[in-house]
């Protein structure tokens, strides 16, 4: 019986992959159990993140990090700290941004659900770019130039999403930026493994990268990072910490927050909403080292291990070819034929209401393809997938 049973929740099989709404992934074993043991003592949480920004710092090569509630909370509290730098009075006025640098650039292309956590401050985002996808041709998107031109004497920051395709390069856009003396803002929640991704971004110039903590560095579901140049995050920290303490009792670690660069303490500040709790900062810190230590080829093969064993259990299903893709974390495609019992998306449906309940992607059923992803399957689960799948697609 698992604790959720106790409280009448089902538990799932989680084909998706570590997603938020699928409650992440499941931690390691030692992960959950630092977890418990970090619960069992108090610190002075200041200390606590002055800790955890070194080794932050050493994974990523950041001047400073801080563990967040995700990375989200990071991008919330990262712009935050590029409105206000280390001014106290602008951290107790957030989210009023009256008279405050409170504009962020961003290419339209890479407009997302998750940049409510960047306009969350007070700020405005400026589009840039036109990504013509329409007008026949359409092969331009944004381009440094026009990041330059949108600068103004209000911009806070550039804020830049990391992926495959986005253009123009970061180092690119960084240059511009900087060139305009404007920090470069990073949301890279989703772009681990490679782990060599944690040095990635602030190398090619960011100032400020976040990263998902729930996701593949397998921290708790609500952790994340936020790393990069030393006055950022130390404005970031003052806006997330509880500061209702004298001005003379605060004594937080000096290369963490210099208290002699402050004209006073300011009250909780918009980060103090995002609050991280000690167990999640040290949860997150052993299942980084533990990201870390692991190879790209060992993380590669157990993944290719557990599809290999999907595919097979899978072997004879009706009415779908079987594909697996490429890449460190291979995937299992079901290409439904047109002859299908069901739809793609009729299919996932499905599997989420029966029992055992499973959650495959669905980002593909547009074009008839279910994929499972190996990131939060365990090996008995593979043949409850299977004997969910085979009956749903016979006649
Ligand atoms: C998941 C994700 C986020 C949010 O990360 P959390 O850790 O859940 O807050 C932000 N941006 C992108 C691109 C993501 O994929």
């Amino acid at each position: 019986m698992s604790i959720y049973d106790r409280f009448g929740i089902r538990t799932i099989i989680n084909a998706k992959g570590p997603s938020t709404r699928l409650s992440g992934g499941f931690l390691d074993a030692d992960v959950a159990a630092a977890m418990t043991e970090a619960a069992t003592h108090c610190v002075d949480m200041a200390e606590l993140h002055a800790g955890a920004s070194k080794v932050i710092a050493e994974v990523t090569g950041a001047e400073a990090g801080l563990v967040t509630s995700g990375a989200a909370a990071g991008l919330l509290m990262g712009t935050a700290a590029c409105i206000t730098g280390l001014d106290p009075g602008k951290m107790a006025r957030l989210p009023d941004t009256r008279n405050m640098k409170n504009e962020v650039i961003m290419v339209r292309s890479q407009r997302n659900f998750y940049d409510h956590a960047v306009r969350a401050t007070g700020a405005r985002l400026i589009e840039v770019g036109l990504p013509d996808r329409y007008a026949g041709a359409g092969v331009r998107d944004a381009e440094a130039w026009e990041i330059s031109e949108a600068v103004t004497e209000r911009t806070a920051a550039v804020f830049y999403v990391a992926g495959g395709g986005s253009q123009p390069a970061l180092s690119e856009v960084a240059n511009a930026a900087h060139a305009a003396g404007v920090p470069v803002l990073v949301d890279a929640a989703g772009q681990l493994p490679p782990a060599s991704n944690l040095k990635r971004f602030l190398a090619e110039g960011a100032d400020l990268v976040a990263f998902s903590g729930g996701k593949a560095i397998g921290g708790p579901q609500g952790s994340g990072i936020l790393a990069g140049k030393r006055d950022l995050i130390m404005a970031a920290v003052l806006q997330h910490l509880d500061l209702d303490i004298y001005w003379e009792q605060f004594a937080p670690p000096k290369e963490y927050i210099d208290k002699d660069r402050l004209r006073g303490l300011p009250p909780h500040g918009i980060g103090r909403t995002c609050k991280v709790g000690k167990e999640t900062v040290i949860g997150l810190l052993v299942a980084l080292r533990k990201f870390t230590a692991e190879t790209e080829e060992n993380r590669s093969r157990r993944f290719r291990a557990l599809i290999q064993k999907l595919e097979m259990a899978l072997a004879g299903v009706d009415h779908a070819r079987v594909n697996v893709t490429a890449g460190t974390v291979p995937k299992l495609e079901l290409h439904l034929v047109k002859e299908s019992p069901r739809t793609a998306l009729e299919l996932c449906i499905e599997l989420e209401r029966g029992n055992p309940a499973v959650y495959a992607d669905p980002s593909r059923v547009r074009s008839g393809i279910v994929s499972f992803s190996p990131w939060c399957l365990r090996e008995e689960d593979i043949e409850k997938i299977a004997a969910r799948v085979k009956p749903l697609l016979r006649y």
